[in-house]
């Protein structure tokens, strides 16, 4: 049993930053206020209300949520997400959910969708093994689109939209893996979320960001905890929150805005990541990425080494050097090391420096 913290590359749940794990632990015992635990106290207490309000203050700030949005709290993870939006915005009509399918998390979604109501994948990249993102050439929407779906980083295969595409339809985004990451433009999207235990909190809570359109299109057919409408109107107290889970958002987003918000986690990132492809890049041919250049992720990099003896060896050689979970997705195989906001750009270098090691070792 390691008696210290590691170098945890896994992708989810993930890396948390350590002041607001300490942070956590100091209040543990009794939030400041209340002379309870957080764990202990009512969802309708003043201090949680507080919590919740700065958390949405928080978010708001981060992602420049405009006015005509609402912020929501949910449990279910993504993969409730994938279900709840088709029921409230294409079950019961005549419109259909048009899908991008660009690796297995929009291929589940899509999945998903399908039970409940319309849906046409208007793009898939399944024949080319998920390796890109499709042009806006290439999205032909339906005549009966009711929105245009897209996963912006694909957590499982590495690859990542570089920009959203330009659709003439509401775009919905899975952020799951990237929210918080970099700045994103929220008006052009109808609706993004993101499940927290990537990049922005432990599992058991939802980020649902809504334009009032679509949380005014629930059907009032739906059970409560299913509904937008009824659940933005209850400001997500409908019934008990993840009360604790949206207390370590607060915290993260604390944290982001002492990092100097999005733009700097942005430049931060990109800098981490491409300390790894350039190794990557210069090992001719020993490590190789899954994805195309132009839209490798800088949040989950996605490789892997000459044969899966060697992968196995990488990653067992890697634990010496307290670097864990780099095992790829059991799907795509290989390495992936998730390198979200809270790793440190320190555990990257140890990563990038035992790659070279292990290159030259074996090549
Ligand atoms: C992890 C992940 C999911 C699934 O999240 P759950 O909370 O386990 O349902 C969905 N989409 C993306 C992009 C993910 O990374």
């Amino acid at each position: 049993m390691p008696e210290e913290r590691v170098y945890n590359f896994s992708a989810g749940p993930a890396v948390l930053p350590v002041s607001v794990l300490k942070q956590a632990q100091e209040e543990l015992l009794c939030l400041p206020g209340s002379g309870a635990s957080i764990l202990e106290i009512s969802h309708r207490s003043k201090q949680f209300g507080e919590i919740l309000e700065q958390t949405k203050a928080n978010v708001c700030e981060l992602l420049g949520v405009p006015e005509n949005y609402k912020v929501m709290f949910l449990q279910g993870g993504a993969l409730l997400q994938f279900a709840m939006l088709p029921m409230n915005i294409i079950r019961n009509t005549n419109k259909s959910g048009n899908y991008l399918v660009t690796g297995s998390w929009s291929k589940k979604a899509a999945a998903e969708a399908k039970t409940q109501g319309k849906t046409d994948i208007i793009w898939d990249g399944k024949d080319e093994r998920y390796v890109r993102k499709p042009t806006d050439a290439e999205i032909k929407l339906t005549d009966d689109a009711a929105y245009c779906y897209l996963c912006a980083n694909e957590t499982i295969e590495g690859i990542q939209y570089q920009r959203e595409p330009n659709v003439s339809v509401p775009l919905i985004a899975d952020m799951s893996s990237e929210i918080f990451s970099r700045p994103v433009d929220v008006k052009k999207y109808a609706c993004l979320y993101a499940c927290a235990q990537k990049n922005a909190g432990p599992a058991g809570v939802t980020l649902v960001v809504m334009r009032d359109d679509f949380v005014e299109m629930s059907g009032d057919d739906l059970a409560s905890p299913l509904s937008y409408k009824q659940i933005a109107d209850k400001d997500s107290m409908l019934n008990t929150p993840p009360t604790f889970c949206i207390y370590i958002m607060k915290l993260i987003t604390d944290w982001l805005k002492e990092q100097g918000g999005l733009r700097a986690m942005h430049e931060r990132n990109v800098e981490k990541a491409q300390l790894l492809y350039d190794v990557i890049d210069a090992s001719n041919g020993f490590y190789t990425v899954h994805g195309n250049r132009e839209y490798r992720s800088f949040m989950n990099v996605s490789f892997r080494t000459p044969s899966e003896d060697l992968d196995k060896k990488f990653q067992e050689e890697a634990k010496e050097h307290k670097l864990t979970n780099l095992n790829g997705h059991r799907s795509v195989k290989g390495e992936r090391a998730s390198i979200y906001n809270a790793m440190p750009r320190e555990g990257v270098v140890v990563l990038r420096d035992f790659m070279l090691d292990f290159a030259k070792k074996y090549a």
